[in-house]
């Protein structure tokens, strides 16, 4: 077999191997990245697009229906109907689009892209068995591991026709008329109570005492509200144990065993990350539990073995896998870089929207910190009324540090809060104190203003809300 010479070898192709890839072919590296499923990963074929675009899609049709059950802002329309095939297909398409992009992006940074499954015989040795049927065995000096990371299966549910991963559930032709939950997480939030707006009937089943367990009970309060107003049942400290001919059959928090008819049952209990069945044993890698152990610039026990997005470890977010990808390019191509965020932020998009960034109240008291908070709820800014929004008991919530003001966290949860994440992110990053953010002329009317009221409140004297 022909060996194939790289300067660098990328496997995965995901959202944290492809921008390492193109970072690297930007700063003139020789470059091979090596997929096994289709460039953009879990996130662009089966995870964060997917997902957001049923989401949206569920949220068209639940205000289209409320328009034809009652007329509203002077509009009135006629029942409109679901072709969840069609939905796929559209679906199908965006992620068509986008992933077609980036192998556009990927040719343009000079990467050479191989379609196939690496398997490493040691450090930086691999054959790649091609998706043509051919075989490529390929050295490099440096070698970037972005395997990313696989959905959990429950031994006594295995996945099938019925019982659904986020992938197969992303992939239905037709809309079940009952869909059980496992897991009230990032998936099974996001996909049931998209699912609930689409017309299933929704049960969720969940092992904890609270849902969203990253998230205290203030951010949690808004969602489990919408859950109960749209009749989605939601059954904490319950364990579910199999499943019969009427459906997901579980233990409710007093032991008693129950059964909630369904005809699908989706599994939405975390991920686990790739690091088997790719020679990963034949490369002297240190572990971290069940991912890959790596320092703050990525790097792993073995010399210029780097990995870098959900096989090694929490948060499992594509932005992560993101900025570590561009991160690993540049110091092998000779920057000084570290791994080093002041904050990652984290958005569930749920109905309402949650968003995280930086310590809550109670993480900052437990780390020793003295703080103050400001609340600001969104009924009280005029564009979240605009949008029919604020009434779903959305805030923003500041948490600073007593003695300087320094922001230690910031968290919202509302309708379309996810797009303020990157003014949060900013203000974390950059050191900002509560001045800062009161001090910056926010726009009017826009849902930010959220935020520069949630300082003056922390200040104590904010403009719209009582002080
Ligand atoms: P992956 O995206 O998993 O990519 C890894 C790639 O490596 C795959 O293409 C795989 O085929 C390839 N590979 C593995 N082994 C080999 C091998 N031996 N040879 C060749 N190729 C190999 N995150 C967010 O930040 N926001 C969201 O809204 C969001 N929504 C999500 C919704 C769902 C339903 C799911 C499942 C996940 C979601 N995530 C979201 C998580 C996000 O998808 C992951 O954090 C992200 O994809 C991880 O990127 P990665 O590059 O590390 O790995
Ligand atoms: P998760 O960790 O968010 O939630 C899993 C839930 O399942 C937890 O609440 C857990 O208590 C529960 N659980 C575990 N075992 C159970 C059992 N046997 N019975 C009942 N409940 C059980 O995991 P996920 O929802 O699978 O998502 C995986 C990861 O994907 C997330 O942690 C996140 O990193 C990523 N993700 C992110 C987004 C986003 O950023 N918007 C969206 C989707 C996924």
């Amino acid at each position: 077999m022909k060996n194939l010479k790289t300067k660098i070898l990328i496997v995965g192709g995901g959202p944290a191997g492809y921008p390492c890839a193109i970072r690297a072919g930007q700063l003139g590296m020789d470059v091979v990245l090596v997929d096994a499923s289709g460039l953009g990963g879990t996130c662009l074929n089966r995870g964060c697009i997917p997902s957001k675009a049923y989401i949206h899609a569920a949220g068209r049709l639940e205000e289209i229906t409320a328009h034809a059950k009652e007329s509203a802002m002077g509009i009135s329309c006629a029942e409109p109907k679901l072709d969840m095939a069609g939905l796929k297909s559209w679906k199908d398409q965006l992620v068509g689009k986008l992933t077609g992009g980036i192998g556009m992006l990927l040719k343009a940074a000079g990467v050479n892209v191989l379609h196939g499954h690496a398997n490493f015989s040691d450090a930086k040795t691999c054959v790649v068995k091609l998706a043509d049927g051919g075989t490529q065995q390929i050295t490099a000096e440096h070698v970037v591991l972005a395997t990313g990371s696989t959905e959990t299966e429950l031994p006594f549910l295995p996945f099938s026709d019925r019982v659904l991963s986020s992938t197969s559930a992303l992939e239905l032709e037709t809309l079940p008329k009952s869909l059980a939950v496992v897991g009230a997480g990032y998936i099974g939030l996001e996909l049931g109570i998209a699912f609930a707006k689409l017309g299933s009937k929704v049960t969720f089943v969940e092992a904890l005492d609270t849902i969203l367990p990253q998230y205290d009970a203030e951010m949690t309060r808004p969602i489990k509200r919408w859950l109960k107003t749209h009749k989605v049942d939601l059954h904490l400290s319950a364990k579910a144990k199999g499943v019969n001919k009427d459906g997901l059959v579980f233990t409710d928090k007093s032991g008693t065993e129950q059964t909630i008819a369904a005809e699908k049952i989706l599994i939405a209990v975390g991920r686990k990350p790739n690091t088997t069945g790719f020679g990963l044993e034949n490369m002297a890698i240190d572990m971290d539990g069940d991912f890959i152990a790596v320092d703050d610039q990525c790097r792993t026990a073995m010399r210029n073995v780097w990995a870098i997005g959900d096989v090694v470890g929490e948060p499992m977010l594509a932005h992560k896998g993101t900025a570590q990808g561009e991160m690993v390019a540049e110091i092998i191509a000779g920057k000084k870089r570290k791994f080093d965020p002041a904050a990652i932020a984290a958005v569930c998009f749920t109905e309402p929207e949650i968003v995280g960034v930086g310590l809550t109240p109670d993480e900052a008291k437990t780390a020793g910190e003295k703080v103050i908070t400001g609340k600001f709820p969104l009924a009280a800014l005029g564009k979240a009324l605009a949008m029919q929004s604020g009434t779903d008991g959305g805030f923003v919530r500041v948490t600073a540090r007593q003695s300087d003001h320094v922001i230690l966290g910031i968290h919202a949860v509302g309708a379309h809060v996810a797009e303020l994440s990157g003014e949060f992110a900013l203000a974390l990053e950059m050191g900002a104190r509560l001045e800062d953010i009161a001090g910056t002329i926010h726009v009017h009317p826009t849902l930010s203003e959220g935020f520069a009221e949630s300082a003056l409140a922390a200040l104590g004297h904010p403009i719209h809300i009582k002080a």
